[in-house]
């Protein structure tokens, strides 16, 4: 058992269910059934909420969406259409000291890029006025109370696990006092830290959550929306249900950790009597291996420059996943394929990668590129003559067409394809052998050429030109290898890219220089692809036969000039 990995059950390639991915099947229906669908289809049979389902998606605007946050998007969007309901963009936006616009403006990005549609967007901000009425009904009523206590003494009297908590020596304030308190407290009267409002529950419940939660806090911070009108702002507990239920949401999903706060959602809505109280269901959250999936974390890896940025190729966030290549397409399948259970596991990356290797190798036109270029002059051909082959852009996809390469006396191979100390069973090019290159003729090396390093810089061959489209006479060929002209190719840069870290669970890792991985990232500047990507389309997606898939960098890349970073390798390589 690997000592990183918590004890939890994983999920491993050999048993996603194939047999769920729509992607494949082309089928665009309802996603596989789980626990959240049953509880839903029960409560449009006894028509609670009208038959209604509005769901929403409550992400805090504090930094970018993650591989995690698309499980939950792919839920809440997901349902809402299979049951010809809506669903939310809620911004929880309570902590400002944390948020932004610009991670609001790239939430929004993400979530449409991923292919969904909100009904609404709102703001917990929205409400803000709406809350302060509610907190002022719940002094009112006795039912919370201004605390002066310290943040250390309060946790003092909090309790513990196995101890009940003590009441603050404030609990009792009348509702009098606790009301211009906390009119003093939204109109600036005191300084942070001075008081809070906290709910009159019990001190003494089993449930910490349930001991006198904190309700408000002082916070005098500039607000990215509210600017300056608010000197007190919301906690999460209070403000989720409360927003929940102004919105009229059905169905609240969650992630487990909050189980534990469900009977303060279920309190205030019940003390405060809300028209409408929509039920928390929690579900597992995400665990991915070989990836850290907490804003918190993949702030520190941006803002300590182990990566360029939020949309490093190499991130698991949703911008990154896009730079990198994957597909919409791909993160909906991978949603769907380790569905939504009431168990925390693992996930393995191949599972993630699995996902979008079936979508490209459906969808991806293929083309042929030389990563690491080794000249091959095929001597017994005239300088000047070329040969234009036409190739297809896929084998079993005849409706994508077919495009046209030139074949010239001097061209590149990948190093890789040729040998002079060739492993055992080894295809491709060695001194003396032939070899098929990909749509062409059989060629033989006849001389190597070194430089005063003993450096392979050159390859002399010679070609059967009986060999075009037939086989050869008298011998078998087995390897086949690709190609491109040297004059008829252009010049690429290729980003080839490794796992960000050396560890299945790297965050349980105090210190990331000690789970990094330093080869994550491996540029090659001077690599070849035939001249019909010179001027990719960023985003462009292609096979490189026998290579990979890979995709137009949507930053880097330049007309004439392109930049190819790869999204998977063309098989799973974890199993090694
Ligand atoms: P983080 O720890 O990364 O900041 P968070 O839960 O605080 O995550 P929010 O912006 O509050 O981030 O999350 C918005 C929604 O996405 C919540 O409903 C949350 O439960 C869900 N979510 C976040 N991370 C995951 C995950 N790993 N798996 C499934 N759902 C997730
Ligand atoms: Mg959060």
């Amino acid at each position: 058992m690997d000592p990183f990995i918590p004890a939890q059950p994983r999920m491993q390639l050999g048993r996603v269910n194939k047999t769920m991915s729509k992607s494949e099947s082309g089928d665009t229906g309802t996603a596989p059934s789980n626990f959240i669908r049953t509880i839903i289809e029960k409560d449009i049979a006894a028509d609670k909420h009208q038959g209604r389902v509005l769901t929403r998606f409550p992400p805090e605007p504090n930094g970018y969406l993650h591989i995690g946050h698309a499980k939950s998007i792919c839920l809440n969007f997901g349902v809402a259409a299979d049951y010809n309901g809506l669903c939310n963009l809620r911004f929880d936006d309570t902590n400002p000291e944390k948020e932004s616009v610009e991670y609001m403006d790239a939430i929004k990005a993400d979530v449409e890029w991923l292919g969904f549609k909100w009904a609404e967007q709102r703001h917990a901000s929205d409400y803000f006025q709406q809350l302060y009425d509610y907190a002022v009904q719940l002094v009112q009523a006795g039912k919370a109370y201004v605390d002066s206590s310290s943040a250390e003494e309060m946790r003092e009297m909090r309790g513990s696990l196995t101890e009940p908590g003590v009441e603050s020596p404030y609990r009792n304030r009348s509702p009098e006092e606790n009301l211009r308190l906390l009119e003093g407290m939204k109109n600036g009267d005191f300084e942070e830290g001075e008081h809070v409002l906290r709910a009159k529950i019990d001190m003494a419940s089993g449930n910490i959550n349930m001991r006198d939660p904190t309700l408000y806090r002082i916070r005098k911070t500039h607000h990215f929306r509210t600017g300056d009108a608010w000197n007190i702002y919301p906690m999460y507990d209070y403000t989720h249900c409360l927003s929940d239920s102004i919105e009229g949401i059905t169905h609240s999903l969650c992630t487990l950790e909050f189980e534990d706060h469900r009977p303060l959602y279920d309190w205030v809505l019940d003390t405060l009597q809300t028209p409408c109280h929509p039920q928390q269901i929690e579900f597992a959250r995400l665990s991915l291996e070989y990836t850290v999936l907490s804003k918190r974390k993949l702030i520190q890896l941006v803002e300590q420059q182990f990566v360029s940025g939020w949309d490093d190729p190499r991130m698991p966030t949703i911008t990154g996943l896009r730079r990198r290549g994957y597909t919409p397409a791909a993160i909906r399948d991978f949603c769907d394929r380790i569905g939504i259970t009431k168990n925390d596991a693992w996930i393995e990356m191949a599972v993630l990668e699995t996902c979008v290797r079936d979508d490209l190798n459906a969808t991806s036109e293929r083309r042929l590129a030389v990563l690491d270029p080794i000249k091959l002059v095929v001597t017994d051909m005239a300088e000047s003559e070329t040969l234009n082959l036409d190739f297809s852009n896929h084998p079993q996809r005849p409706e994508l067409g077919t495009r046209q390469m030139l074949f010239s006396r001097e061209i590149y191979i990948d190093r890789d394809d040729f040998s002079e100390n060739p492993p055992p069973k080894y295809q491709r090019l060695i001194p003396g052998g032939e070899v098929r290159l990909r749509g062409c003729y059989v060629i033989k090396c006849e001389k190597v050429i070194k430089d005063d390093q003993g450096k392979v810089i050159e390859l002399h061959c010679s070609h059967d030109p009986a060999t075009l489209g037939k086989k050869p006479e008298g011998r078998k060929v087995k390897g086949v290898i690709h190609w491109v002209s040297a004059e008829h190719s252009v010049e690429a840069e290729v980003r080839l890219y490794e796992p960000l870290f050396t560890q299945p669970n790297p965050a349980a890792s105090e210190n990331f220089e000690e789970v990094i991985n330093p080869d994550s990232l491996q540029v090659l500047v001077n690599s070849r692809v035939e001249a019909s990507l010179a001027n990719s389309e960023p985003e462009a997606r292609y096979q490189f036969e026998r290579t990979g898939y890979f995709v137009v960098d949507r930053v880097d890349s330049k007309p004439g000039r392109p930049v190819f970073n790869r999204t998977v390798t063309l098989r799973d390589t974890w199993s090694k």
